[in-house]
């Protein structure tokens, strides 16, 4: 997760030792394991005691593999509310901060998990104090940000960075960050930070699984020393880093490029929902082209039957004046004969 370093480190810690003796009266508690130092509210001293426990174990294991001799002194401050998790963040790291360390005193900040179910714990723990014991280290030499954060991840073991549905959709969409860009994580928004976790968590199990714990000490020795990370990866890979970085690229197209396609069913329902629209889209388009049809169909028989009417009662009248003029004709005829009968008569 994140980790402080710089000026606001004083102001941090004021903040919390003021925010402790603010609450001393009542609940706040202090534990002291050996090297470990925890600060918390009486309500979360179990988490306390486990918290210090965790913390011996993964020294041990940790100081191992990055050859330090012993772990310093560490303090460690649990929060016991989301507002005074808030209020110590306030400014300084974005809001999806979930824990952070602060190398430059040793100490780490994390949440209780009696108001946050969300994180882990254990892992989270473990999470910073790699960042811390890593600082120890390298001293007041910067490694890059991915290495630092995906061997956290790799030790921690937190699922929700191993798991690759961000960086498979970055793969697949040709979106993913260029590693040396994750030195800027802490100005990322949420998405995007997920996806440098999830990246930071791949080129490091990448480097392990190709090159082995030794070339990580190989990179760090030679970065402590003061050489160029080209030199320190073509020591540790046989490759300067753009080559190494290239190499991780392609092996991840390969294993995650298609994974988001196991989400699938969490896009199931919203594929359902625009099938049902469109479906009904179609049919109310398909039900007014057919009223159309019907409409024109019936106004095309109105014209018809009124061409009939017309034609009928022409025929009619003409018939009739036709007849009335051959009986005009017969009743001319029937005159001239009467007439023609009288002449004989008289003649
Ligand atoms: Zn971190």
């Amino acid at each position: 997760m994140a980790k402080i370093t710089g000026r606001c480190v004083s102001i941090l810690i004021i903040f919390i030792l003021l925010s402790f003796q603010a609450g001393a009266e009542n609940s706040a508690g202090k534990l002291r394991d050996g090297k470990v130092h925890i600060f918390f509210d009486q309500a979360d001293s179990a988490y306390a005691r486990q918290a210090a426990a965790i913390i011996h174990r993964s020294c041990e294991e940790m100081t191992v593999d990055l050859q330090i001799d012993s772990c310093e002194s560490l303090y460690v401050y649990i929060a016991p509310s989301r507002r005074d998790f808030r209020n110590v963040l306030r400014g300084r790291l974005p809001h999806w901060t979930g824990a952070f360390a602060t190398p430059a005193n040793s100490s780490m900040t994390i949440r209780s998990p009696r108001w946050d179910k969300d994180n882990d714990f254990k892992a989270t723990i473990i999470h910073e104090l790699f960042h811390l014991l890593i600082h120890h280290k390298m001293k007041n030499t910067a490694i890059p940000r991915w290495m630092d954060e995906g061997l956290a991840i790799f030790y921690s073991g937190e699922q929700r960075w191993i798991t690759s549905g961000a960086l498979s959709k970055a793969l697949a969409t040709n979106s993913v960050i260029p590693l040396a860009q994750i030195d800027r994580v802490l100005k990322f928004h949420r998405a995007k930070a997920e996806l440098a976790y999830q990246e930071s968590y791949s080129a490091i199990q990448y480097l392990l699984a190709t090159y082995d714990i030794d070339a990580v000490r190989i990179i760090l020795d030679g970065l402590a020393a003061g050489q160029q990370l080209d030199s320190c990866f073509m020591n540790a890979t046989g490759s300067p880093f753009n080559a190494f970085e290239k190499e991780w690229l392609n092996s991840a197209k390969k294993h995650y490029k298609w994974f988001w396609l196991a989400d699938l069913d969490n896009y199931l329902w919203i594929l359902i929902i625009v099938l049902f629209i469109l479906v009904g889209l179609l049919v109310r388009l398909r039900n007014r082209k057919k009223m159309q049809e019907w409409q024109l169909e019936a106004e095309a028989e109105k014209d018809t039957d009124t061409g009939t009417e017309t034609d009928s009662g022409a025929d009619t009248d003409m018939k009739t004046e036709t007849d009335s003029n051959v009986e005009q004709n017969t009743d001319t005829k029937e005159e001239t004969d009467s007439e023609a009968e009288k002449n004989t008569e008289l003649q």
